[in-house]
């Protein structure tokens, strides 16, 4: 039997499927066995079982032997457009070990989107050195429970954590109140900012893991632009978003914090899902961007001319199957 569920897109969201390989622990455990088959560039194949077979398709996939410069190459042309006065949006989507932050920040000798991004921010602007001057900034924040902290503040609030911010709406879009902004002249001013946001977001929490799963990390460049002939300025803005968790967890396991946690990523992901639908109907609707602090965060970098790229990351094996079919339907109600 073959399930035929085409994931159609329109309007300015683009997502990608990217599947992991088999890691080092499940061969060692012996659970790797397979049910993710990417059969073309923009199809993959989930084998429910023997004779159930579902077929899911994309802007791209990215297979289990996909490289970081494969995927990087898909997001670089939206990165570059930062430069030309867009507002852009990417996300990693999924559950806890599917390899969104492999894909996003990317282990130390094999960087991922968000340095390669960086460094070509930079190159881009030095090859436009004659024409356009650019300045740079970058801001680091963290939303946990429906709370926005700020990772590059210098100095923490009374209980030794990073402060806590609030959003408002205003003429230039909707701000974070407060937030650290650094100037940044290269790609390593970024790169220590960044590391030092990710020291920051690990400050009371006994586990970084646990932590980092629980909440969302969005680093922000932005860049504003002087066209040295004729004065004409633009603005632009790249937002790099590692999602937390998608995995349901069982309301009988949870209790107290944990499930309030639940709770919240549950909510803001949905609120991020019902956004981006709502956005891409023909039909203009009411889009519900007030429904979590990411959407209301994001409000003027998903709508309008802004660009958004989604990164669905899956886990090939079968012990994860079900939270991979989450998410491939959670991609599908992107469309
Ligand atoms: P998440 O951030 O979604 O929880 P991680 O990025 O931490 O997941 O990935 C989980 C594990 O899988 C890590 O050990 C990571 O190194 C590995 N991994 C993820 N994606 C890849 C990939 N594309 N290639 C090699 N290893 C990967
Ligand atoms: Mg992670």
């Amino acid at each position: 039997v073959v399930h035929n569920k085409l994931i159609e897109l329109q309007g300015n969201i683009r997502v990608i499927a990217r599947v992991r390989p088999v890691v080092q622990a499940e061969l060692n455990s012996g659970e790797h066995k397979e049910v993710v088959d990417c059969t073309t560039n923009e199809d993959l194949v989930v084998h429910r079982d023997p004779t159930t077979r579902t077929r899911f398709e994309f802007d791209k996939v990215c297979d289990q032997g996909s490289s970081q410069a494969d995927a990087y190459e898909l997001v670089s042309p939206l990165v570059t457009s930062v430069l030309d006065g867009y507002n852009v949006c990417i996300f990693a989507y999924g559950q806890t070990g599917s390899g969104k932050t492999y894909t996003m920040e990317g282990p130390a000798d094999n960087r991922g989107v968000n340095y390669q991004a960086i460094a070509e921010m930079f190159k881009v602007s030095a090859e436009r050195e004659e024409d356009v001057s650019y300045t740079f900034k970058v801001s680091m924040l963290e939303i946990y429970n429906e709370t926005v902290r700020d990772l590059l503040s210098p100095s923490l609030d009374d209980f030794n954590q990073p402060k806590v911010l609030k959003i408002r709406q205003t003429n230039e879009g909707n701000v974070v109140q407060g937030l650290t902004e650094l100037d940044v002249m290269t790609s390593s001013m970024v790169e220590e900012a960044m590391k030092k946001g990710g020291d920051n977001r690990s400050v009371g929490s006994h586990s970084m893991n646990m932590h980092s799963s629980r909440s969302h990390l969005i680093v922000t460049v932005t860049t504003a632009g002087v066209d040295k002939h004729n004065g004409v300025k633009s603005k632009g803005k790249l937002h790099l978003i590692d999602l937390a968790g998608s995995e349901r967890i069982s309301k009988t396991d949870a209790s107290g914090e944990r499930l309030k946690e639940a709770q919240s990523i549950n909510n803001s992901l949905s609120a991020l899902g019902n956004v981006i639908n709502a956005l891409g109907k023909k039909k203009v609707e009411h889009v519900p961007y007030r429904n979590s602090q990411l959407t209301f965060l994001l409000q003027d970098s998903l709508g309008g001319n802004s660009k958004v790229m989604m990164f669905v990351n899956l886990s090939p094996v079968s012990y994860n199957m079900n939270e991979s079919l989450c998410s491939l339907s959670f991609a599908a109600r992107c469309r």
